[in-house]
């Protein structure tokens, strides 16, 4: 068995690691291939496919236990070819890296789905054209040096127009702030005497209130008063 705990049985010399001494690859049961340079790996699809044996569609995302092998190098990166068992017949698909395209090929035991989309349709922007158009202008001004020289002119004029502006902003930044503290005291100033006026007004309120309901309550026992009498 692999060696996996901390468990040294008492044969271990102190010498080897404990997988040597079981006889087995620290990668395990998926390294059982390794003499043929094969590696079992897990392969997730990189897009739709038809196996061509059964015909079955088989969606991105399944997972597979591939054997993974280098076939070959795109200059110096290696090229893998992915193996596995079509997990509906016994027919095997095989799929391989391709540097070259930055993507995945399949190149035996199955058809992969071509998904087509109209770019239009959606509203993609084309990175290309912007890229194409951007590329058109700087060309037409390094041809044209009078167009350089005009682009150059004009640059430094926008330069000191924002210049100037800059500068204004930056002068009228440095009176407003230029003592923090004399403009709290204003600003708590201010407030304060907002306050008192608030204040002043619901104390007036209140009293008027309080004068309204004692005459409503002497006018109510004065009504009242002759039923009493009359008893
Ligand atoms: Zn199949």
């Amino acid at each position: 068995m692999q060696g996996y705990n901390k468990y040294y049985p008492p044969e271990y010399d102190g010498k080897s690691s404990l997988n040597k001494l079981a006889g087995k690859h620290s990668l395990g049961n998926r390294a059982r291939k390794l003499n043929q340079h094969i590696l079992i790996v897990r392969f997730e699809l990189p897009f739709d496919i038809w196996c061509e044996k059964c015909n079955s569609h088989i969606a991105q995302g399944t997972r597979y236990n591939a054997e993974k092998k280098k076939v070959g190098a795109y200059y110096t990166t290696p090229i893998f070819s992915f193996r596995m068992k079509c997990h509906l017949c016994p027919n095997y698909l095989e799929i391989q890296t391709d540097p070259q395209k930055t993507e995945y090929k399949v190149t035996s035991g199955a058809r992969r789905k071509i998904t087509e989309f109209d770019g239009d349709k959606i509203g993609a922007i084309k990175v290309d054209s912007i890229l194409h158009a951007s590329n058109k202008a700087d060309d037409a001004d390094s041809r044209d040096p009078f167009a350089g020289v005009e682009k150059t002119l004009e640059k430094t004029k926008h330069m000191r127009a924002s210049h100037q502006r800059i500068t204004e902003l930056y002068q009228h930044t440095n009176q407003r702030w230029a003592d923090p503290y004399e403009k709290n005291q204003i600003l708590r100033r201010l407030f304060r005497n907002e306050k008192k006026s608030k204040d002043a007004k619901l104390s007036a309120n209140d009293s008027m209130e309080w004068r309204i309901a004692k005459v409503a309550q002497h006018k109510k026992r004065h009504a009242n008063g002759p039923t009493t009498d009359n008893r």
